[in-house]
């Protein structure tokens, strides 16, 4: 039956219908929600995009203002994750103390992105949660883990921002939120448009990092190896929390994360060399052994006992650049047949190897977010 918003009602057949209940956003809903858990009320008005009082007050533009790929729940989490950037003092100051005038503030503004991005990546949601408006080019250049390096003034803010999301009552608001809108976002995404912000949302890895390239698998990975306790079974050393005595289970049929790296093997070395380099301070060399004798003028003896030091963070034997070899693949032993015992026990693909990649950074290192001390 069709009815028509105009049709003549005829009082004896339809009762008065009363409106108790009106549609609410699910996503809109949890985020006030969040703000309230945190002491913001959230206000609505066309006077500003986004604002705060500095009292509890934020304020967001209505729909009609607002772009279509903006949401209010979005709005609201950037706004929170301003007042974790933002100093103790600016936390009571309207608008967190910045200057939306001008670029004096664009530090913070980048620290809040890059805190937003840490945030929304534990659950999926980096391209749902994204930054909108003029700062969209910034968001979208953001690398794969916001928070790592010390190239931008606003890693260091954004990491202070982090550490404060990651104490109560933060903690708890923001992950309650996080969770639920990536749940509401798991059971719409395969109905969704293929322009709605929902088809966006991607899950996670089991691990729970970003799902990796398409076509790879646990199975194939460098961090994969075989360990007890008990019965050997498939893990993951790229995963492993410091703090836990085994690396996590794996299924090597899972779908590869993002930080898959494909196997090493012999020939990898030529073209890595990090144990050889700045991934360690000197390699210990017996004062007796074949080496020793062949070049004493290497061996340097001091309070770290008879080593081969690395002067400029390269290994004296190491052979480096067009005369080491392929410009692809520069480092060789000068002395392989003769190299110290460490070396020599030093495994391909082992814990040290891949430590030793890290430190040089050619693998990948768990993001701070993914850490027990970022958890
Ligand atoms: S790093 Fe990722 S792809 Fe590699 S084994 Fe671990 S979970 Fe699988
Ligand atoms: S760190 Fe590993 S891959 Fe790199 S040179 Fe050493 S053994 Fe080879």
């Amino acid at each position: 039956m069709r009815l028509l918003r105009s049709a003549p009602r005829d009082a004896t057949m339809i009762p008065e219908r009363r409106i108790t209940h009106r549609y609410e956003d699910p996503s809109d809903a949890v985020w006030v929600a969040c703000a309230a858990r945190l002491g913001y009320r959230i206000a609505r008005g066309d006077d500003v995009y986004a604002g705060f009082d500095g009292g509890d007050t934020i304020t967001v533009a209505t729909g009609a203002e607002l772009d279509p790929d903006d949401s209010l729940a979005q709005i609201i989490f950037h706004e929170l994750c301003h007042a974790l950037v933002a100093s103790d003092d600016a936390r009571r100051q309207p608008d967190w103390g910045l200057d939306n005038t001008g670029e004096r503030d664009l530090v913070q503004e980048h620290a809040c992105h890059r805190l937003q991005a840490a945030l929304a990546d534990r659950h999926g949601l980096r391209a749902f949660m994204a930054a909108t408006t003029q700062w969209r080019p910034h968001w979208d250049a953001l690398p794969a883990d916001p928070l790592a390096g010390d190239h931008d003034p606003a890693i260091a803010l954004a990491r202070a921002g982090w550490t404060r999301s990651r104490q109560s009552p933060w903690r708890e608001a923001l992950d309650d939120a996080l969770t639920a809108t990536a749940a509401v976002a798991a059971a719409v995404a395969s109905a969704a448009q293929h322009d709605s912000l929902w088809s966006t949302y991607k899950p996670l890895h089991p691990l729970g990092s970003r799902v990796g390239p398409e076509g790879v698998h646990c199975s194939n990975c460098a961090w994969r190896f075989r360990a007890g306790p008990g019965y050997p079974v498939d893990r993951c050393r790229q995963h492993r929390d410091p703090g836990a005595a085994v690396a996590p289970r794996i299924d090597p049929g899972w779908p590869a994360c993002e930080r898959y790296e494909p196997p090493l093997s012999d020939a990898s070395c030529a073209a890595c060399g990090a144990c050889c380099r700045e991934a360690f301070h000197l390699v210990p060399v017996g004062v007796r052994s074949a080496l020793a004798k062949a070049r004493p003028e290497w061996v340097v003896r001091d309070a770290h006992g008879a080593h081969l030091p690395r002067p400029g963070g390269y290994c004296v034997a190491l052979e480096r650049g067009p005369g080491g070899g392929l410009p692809e693949a520069p480092y060789r032993c000068s002395v392989y047949d003769l190299r110290p015992r460490s070396c020599r026990d030093f495994t391909v693909g082992e814990d040290a190897c891949l430590l030793a990649r890290q430190r040089v950074g050619l693998s990948a290192s768990p993001p701070l977010s993914a850490t027990t001390s970022g958890a």
